[in-house]
């Protein structure tokens, strides 16, 4: 008699009910799904943001060195190249000196020189200021207040774009000879209300002056009260002051230093030897000393010789330097640092 062979009853020890397997998978996804959260939660810069991998996000820049150009360093043909190390793509890492290559030159306060031509003495005739405005050169008139043609002089470079000055007189020392500055002069040892009555009286002649400079002077701009009156009397009129350098011992560029203004002065006469040759020769010396310091100042005079040298020049010259307004020249001193706003004589 066979028996049968019944399957058997055993209930499988290890196998957990299909009731068991779901309660596991619950718990087993809630897990995951909590420390996934939790994770996500401390490590994510912009828990409540758009993805990470957007480019459109604005990461902080670093702060731009005053020193270091915006475009990326440019390796000099006289510095070893090092090898450069690998940079991650990203983020960009902010602009450091790194100890083995020099810091870039300081920016150069300059471009190329910048060369102000002033001619003095104008207003006796109208003839020689005519010649000036057809020269295609941005020449600053002076103009003499008290010369018979100096209204109509100062109208002339006014209708043709010109700078002006007011030729201010100014007494001279005199030595040996009777010298005088003419009509109007400033004197030393005059008092800042007589001062400033002839500076007023001089201006109201030369309409559209932006300044002056002295005619003559070489005592009066030795005596410092008088130079300090006239300073603050024109600092207060808005007006500038170029200093023609008549004396060695000038007073100007102590009371500009102490007014905290920039001294202006005379570079270079261009026509202490009137011939054209060597006006010519001095007009290459003020283009030299524009590119050497960045501004020059040369000041001439209405003579023929100077007239014909400024014609050739205008026509000729190398383009070395720009000849620049007084403003432009005076702006740049002003955005160099204080102790370079006097220019150094040649
Ligand atoms: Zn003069």
């Amino acid at each position: 008699m066979a028996r049968r062979r019944t399957p058997s009853k055993r209930p499988s020890r290890r196998r957990p009910t299909a009731g068991g397997r779901l309660a596991l998978a619950i718990l087993l996804l809630t897990v995951v799904a909590i420390t996934g959260w939790v994770v996500r939660l401390f490590l994510s810069p912009t828990p409540a943001g758009p993805p990470t991998t957007s480019p459109a996000i604005q990461r902080p820049q670093p702060p731009r060195s005053p020193v270091l150009p915006a475009t990326p360093l440019q390796p000099s043909f006289r510095q070893p190249i090092h090898p450069a190390p690998e940079v991650p793509p990203s983020p960009p890492a902010p602009l450091r000196p790194q100890a083995d290559i020099p810091p870039p030159p300081p920016p150069r306060p300059h471009g190329p020189g910048q060369l102000v031509l002033i001619i003095d003495d104008l207003g006796q005739e109208l003839l020689p200021a005519a010649t000036l405005t057809q020269l295609g050169l941005p020449i600053v008139f002076s103009i003499l207040p008290y010369a018979p043609k100096a209204a109509a002089t100062a109208q002339l470079a006014q209708q043709a774009g010109h700078e002006i000055l007011v030729h201010l007189p100014c007494e001279p020392k005199q030595e040996g000879r009777r010298v005088s500055a003419g009509r109007g002069a400033l004197m030393a040892g005059m008092d800042a209300k007589h001062i400033e009555a002839l500076l007023d009286a001089a201006f109201a002649r030369v309409p559209g002056a932006i300044g002056a400079n002295n005619h003559m002077g070489s005592r009066f701009t030795e005596d410092p009260a008088g130079v300090l009156a006239m300073m603050q009397a024109l600092q207060a009129r808005g007006k500038l002051f170029i200093d023609s350098v008549t004396t060695p011992k000038t007073a100007l560029p102590a009371v500009c230093r102490q007014l905290n203004i920039p001294y202006l002065r005379r570079t270079v006469f261009l026509d202490n030897v009137p011939s054209t040759a060597a006006v010519l020769g001095q007009l290459q010396k003020a283009e030299a000393l524009a590119q050497k310091h960045g501004v020059a100042i040369a000041i001439g005079h209405p003579h023929a010789a100077t007239l014909r040298a400024l014609a050739i020049w205008a026509r000729e010259r190398s383009g070395s330097v720009s000849v620049v307004s007084l403003a432009q020249a005076r702006q740049l001193l002003l955005a160099r640092s204080p102790e370079a706003t006097a220019l150094s004589v040649p």
